[in-house]
């Protein structure tokens, strides 16, 4: 397992931890003063500034982008709109191409309309990730399939499980290619009894590492992460497991958090996380 401590060089910020007020130049800015690797951007973020610029911007920095945040639902009530999501996400990933990110990160939707059809939503999520398959490879970008803690099943995802993504994995993409692989969100799987098993499994199909801790109570099921160390995951543990499978990549730090760590200004936001990654990660 690395030593993590005090290296920011191996540190990835997900732009969702500053709370989307600043814009991704400032952000960038900060980030590269505190010699942190990478960003994981949002779309939304994107469309203020053309992807050029943001890259060359990047590379002055000596910085990149780690993942690209992140897909459009492909659950829909009907054809058209399935057909629309997925056309979405593949200008999504040629811009992840554009901005030579690592990978495309999915929240694949769920439950659409007043359906109460799981077993559906599933089979239309593989139909669009296999559509889009053939897309990413052409492009040079891998999808990271994000499973996505069981509370948000109803409405976010009907992907729930690390076991259920890596299914999805060798279903779809059994050739070993790996341009379908898993985002392992500590957040969303920490509380799973299979988790050491199934990131043995993934080995090299683990594309990204997303930390963040798990507060007790939990307020907001959705917008209410900890910073690591403020809660219950042992994120270290999980990390090794994740290292010993062979994921060298860098360690993302992924906080949604409305009513406290969005309120405060992201120069020290970004202090307390380099802090924080280099004690609880
Ligand atoms: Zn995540």
């Amino acid at each position: 397992m690395r030593s993590i401590s005090q290296r920011p060089d191996l540190y990835c910020i997900n732009t969702a931890t500053l709370g989307f007020k600043t814009s991704l130049s400032e952000i960038i800015d900060e980030c590269a003063k505190r010699g942190i690797a990478a960003i994981s951007p949002w779309r939304k973020e994107l469309e203020e500034s053309r992807p050029q610029d943001i890259l060359r911007k990047l590379k002055d920095c000596n910085m990149s982008i780690s993942g690209l945040c992140r897909s459009t639902y492909y659950t829909a009530p009907n054809q058209t709109e399935r057909e629309a999501a997925i056309n979405d996400n593949r200008k999504a990933l040629d811009l992840a191409a554009e901005l030579e990110c690592s990978c495309y990160v999915q929240v694949v939707g769920s439950l659409s309309g007043y359906s109460k059809d799981l077993e559906d939503a599933r089979s239309q999520v593989k139909k669009g990730i296999q559509q889009l398959l053939e897309h990413s490879r052409q492009v040079g970008v891998r999808i990271a399939l994000e499973p996505l803690h069981p509370m948000t099943t109803a409405d976010r995802s009907c992907l729930s499980s690390l076991r259920q993504a890596l299914d999805w994995c060798d279903e779809l993409d059994p050739d070993g290619y790996y341009g379908l692989g898993v985002a392992v969100d500590v957040y969303h799987v920490w509380w799973d009894p299979d988790l050491y098993s199934q990131i043995k499994r993934a080995g090299k199909r683990i594309l990204a590492f997303h930390a963040s801790d798990w507060l007790v109570p939990t307020t907001d099921l959705v917008n209410d992460r900890g910073m690591p160390g403020d809660g219950v995951i042992d994120i270290p543990l999980i990390r090794s497991w994740v290292e010993d499978a062979g994921f060298d990549g860098l360690i993302e730090l992924e906080i949604f958090s409305h009513n406290n760590w969005w309120n405060k200004n992201i120069a020290s936001t970004l202090d307390v996380s380099i802090e924080r990654m280099s004690k609880f990660c």
